[in-house]
């Protein structure tokens, strides 16, 4: 039986353009290389899952536009389960305008449109979906008000919630106590602890203090390094695999559906995050958001090679 994971998050279109320099107030600068990519996190691990086999349904919002169109015939194609992405007909679909520069540094604007307009109602359609769910996937590109919403649902039901508190903000103490899984990456883990994680005894600590706060188990993710482990039986760092490094984007999002389709098919905590740090080594050797995410059998191979 694969795994029935539901993802409540955003859906962007990502417009990518490429630029000698960035541009200071004022300037035009002649860019090239123009594309419209499919993104938003929300989006991103819920493809990253159905790539991985797991049945998937996407809970969010677009506009009534061509964007909000793409968005939903590209999930479609994946075959994600779009009947709870609702088609707002007050807000444009969620975009991020990304200048990428030659020296590699990108700069980003985001409008956020549909998506911070996802209301409790759109949970309330989706709870029968999301109870029947093996796994929850959410993060914070919607309105806290909403996913804490959701949290509490799935919670309440015996749903597994897998919350990657990405782009960070504080949480809710009620909220920590709710969630099974906490997957926070380096900066969103300083600034949920004030600690600043520069190695793996750092990485201890603060996994620990998220712990303390109530989370069942925290899952820090190290870029390179892989990821640290904290659960109510052991702590423990799991290290990542050595790739040649093109574009990190996405990396995240990755391990996250890996994350949530291994342990949705019962692998242990440690397994689950070998697999995690191998679907997100992969994301990491080639370019781009979603083309970039790694298919089941991709992932398989990867970590054939290399046990
Ligand atoms: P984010 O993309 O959210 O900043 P990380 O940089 O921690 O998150 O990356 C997420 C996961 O992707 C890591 O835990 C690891 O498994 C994998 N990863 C990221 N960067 C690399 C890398 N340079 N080499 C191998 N694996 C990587």
């Amino acid at each position: 039986m694969p795994a029935k994971i539901a993802v409540v998050g955003s859906l962007n279109m990502d417009l990518v353009v490429r630029a000698p320099h960035m541009p200071i107030p004022g300037e035009t600068v002649i860019g090239s290389d123009f594309r419209t990519i499919p993104g938003g996190k929300g989006a991103n691990q819920a493809v990253a899952a159905a790539r991985l086999g797991a049945e998937v349904t996407m809970i969010g919002r677009v506009g009534d536009d061509d964007f909000g169109r793409a968005q939903l015939r590209n999930l479609g194609e994946l075959g994600i389960d779009t009947t709870h992405v609702i088609v707002d007909p007050e807000a444009a679909t969620g975009i991020a305008l990304i200048t990428l520069d030659a020296s590699g540094q990108n700069s980003i604007v985001l409008a956020s449109g549909a998506n911070m307009r996802l209301a409790r109602e759109d949970i309330n359609a989706a709870q029968v979906t999301i109870v029947q769910s093996d796994v929850l996937v959410l993060q914070l590109e919607s309105p806290l008000e909403v996913v804490t919403y959701a949290i509490d649902i799935a919670h309440a039901e015996g749903v597994k919630v897998i919350l990657n508190p990405a782009p960070a903000r504080p949480l809710p103490e009620e909220t920590l106590a709710r969630l099974d899984y906490l997957i926070p990456n380096e900066s969103e883990t300083a600034l949920l602890t004030g600690i600043e994680v520069t190695d793996i005894h750092s990485a201890k600590e603060a996994a620990e203090r998220l712990r303390e706060e109530g989370v069942g188990t925290v899952i820090l993710t190290l870029g390179a390094r892989g990821a640290f482990l904290v659960s109510a039986e052991e702590s423990v760092h799991v290290p990542g695999y050595k790739v040649e490094v093109v574009d990190t984007t996405a990396a995240g999002d990755a391990f996250v559906g890996g994350l949530a389709v291994a342990l949705a098919q019962g692998q242990n905590l440690a397994e689950a995050a070998r697999y995690a740090n191998a679907a997100g080594a992969l994301a990491v050797t080639r370019l781009g958001a979603q083309p970039s995410l790694p298919t089941r059998q991709e992932v398989e191979e990867f970590m054939k090679g290399r046990s």
